[in-house]
């Protein structure tokens, strides 16, 4: 399969890894948007929101779970963030594996562009 992030997981292609563990990577945005850009995914190739079902609580949760926890560790859980899931062509989706944004480092205004 043709997947940038799922060449990440197998090491094809590099990235600035921050986060692993057995259902989830984060790594650095290679185009950050705002001081600290992070992207959290799961291993297991899902390719949009529409796809995260009900059966998938438990990951659902532990993506979250896993951005709450990057945010401490960046010093921005205070300061404030943002998690975004664009999904398909009209949310601005441009790579189709899911993956929460996690945003912060600056103040962030609305509505979003
Ligand atoms: P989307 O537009 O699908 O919500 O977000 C995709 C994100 O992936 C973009 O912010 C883009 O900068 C990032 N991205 C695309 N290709 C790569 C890559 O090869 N490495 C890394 N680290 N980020 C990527
Ligand atoms: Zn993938």
């Amino acid at each position: 399969m043709d997947c940038i992030f799922c060449k990440i997981i197998h090491r094809e292609i590099d990235s600035k890894l921050i986060y692993e563990d057995e259902h989830v990577l984060a790594f650095d945005d290679n185009n950050p948007q705002a001081p600290q850009h992070k992207l959290i995914i799961p291993r297991e190739h899902i390719a949009n929101l529409n796809d995260l079902t009900p059966d998938k609580l438990s990951l659902t949760s532990h993506l979250i779970a896993t951005a709450q926890k990057l945010a401490k560790t960046l010093n921005i859980a205070d300061s404030g963030y943002r998690l975004v899931i664009n999904c398909n062509a009209e949310g601005g989706q441009t790579v189709s594996h899911i993956h929460l944004h996690l945003l912060g480092g600056r103040y962030m205004t609305w509505p979003p562009g």
